[in-house]
């Protein structure tokens, strides 16, 4: 029987993915740095918050519904609630009205269907997560750091590697040098406000230049990576893995036999015997 195992977008060994809470004005500086680097974000927005100007720190200075399309443009946008509560505390019809409601207006701000969250807080359980599936939403995001590079068992329960302030110099070090027999993930999230509090741009600049001319990484938004990871699990293949058949609209690499090959959205591929 043939080997056969999973490799990101052109063969890529490891992926990267970022996810960024609450939408505040700094967002417009690190969408900058992202795209100057070629990395990629998730942007999580509160849609009952936009446009607030209320005070100096950077959570209450958030930027305007009309700037969502066009400053997020080629990255993404999900929700983290209307008003930002901590869902685990609320009955069920309040986390369904915060989260199908943010969905709704976001979904109006970009044009496109918003699949994703950021819990509020990191705050969720069992029934939250049942409430999200009510809604729709395919993968939340907490705040506990996992520190492996593992790929998510549970996509309602998707924990990042780490917060960018949380040794990130060193948990990257790791991450390159690690082989694994599946692809590894980075998931590094944060707000973009604290590095205006900390005045520490410079440190995500040098992490974007090192990340950015990494050429084993893709670099992935949160759906991209549960879009590419979702198609793999669905691929369908004979037993002794000599024709494999792609259901997805997307795109696979694999290694098979030490080799990478890839297969087209709707092919079906005879790999002989
Ligand atoms: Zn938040």
């Amino acid at each position: 029987m043939k080997s056969l195992s999973l490799c990101w977008k052109d063969g890529k060994t490891g992926a990267l993915t970022t996810s960024w809470d609450d939408g505040g004005v700094a967002d417009r500086q690190l969408v900058t740095i992202l795209n100057k680097h070629g990395l990629k974000g998730t942007w999580n927005l509160c849609s009952g918050r936009l446009g607030m100007e209320q005070g100096h720190s950077g959570w209450d200075n958030l930027i305007g519904a009309e700037e969502v399309r066009q400053l997020y443009s080629g990255h993404e946008v999900a929700c983290h609630s209307v008003t930002h509560p901590s869902l685990a505390m609320m009955p069920d019809s309040h986390i369904f009205s915060e989260v199908i409601e943010d969905r709704r207006r976001l979904e109006s701000l970009t044009g496109y269907p918003v699949k994703g969250m950021a819990l509020p807080f990191g705050a969720s359980d069992q029934r939250v997560m049942a409430v999200l599936r009510q809604c729709g939403i395919l993968y939340a995001r907490g705040v506990a750091p996992k520190r492996d590079f593992q790929l998510p068992v549970d996509f309602l329960n998707w924990q990042p590697t780490c917060h960018f302030k949380d040794q990130l110099e060193r948990t990257w070090d790791e991450f390159v040098r690690i082989k694994f027999d599946m692809p590894k993930l980075f998931y590094l999230w944060g707000h973009s406000w604290e590095f205006d509090r900390d005045q520490d741009w410079d440190s995500i600049e040098k992490f974007c230049v090192i990340a950015g001319t990494d050429g084993e990484i893709w670099h992935a938004t949160n759906y991209q990576i549960y879009e590419y990871i979702t198609a793999w699990y669905n691929l369908i293949t004979t037993i002794e893995k000599t024709v494999l058949y792609n259901p997805s609209s997307v795109k696979l690499w694999f290694r098979m036999d030490g080799a990478v090959n890839c297969i087209e959205p709707g092919q079906l591929v005879q790999l002989g015997t």
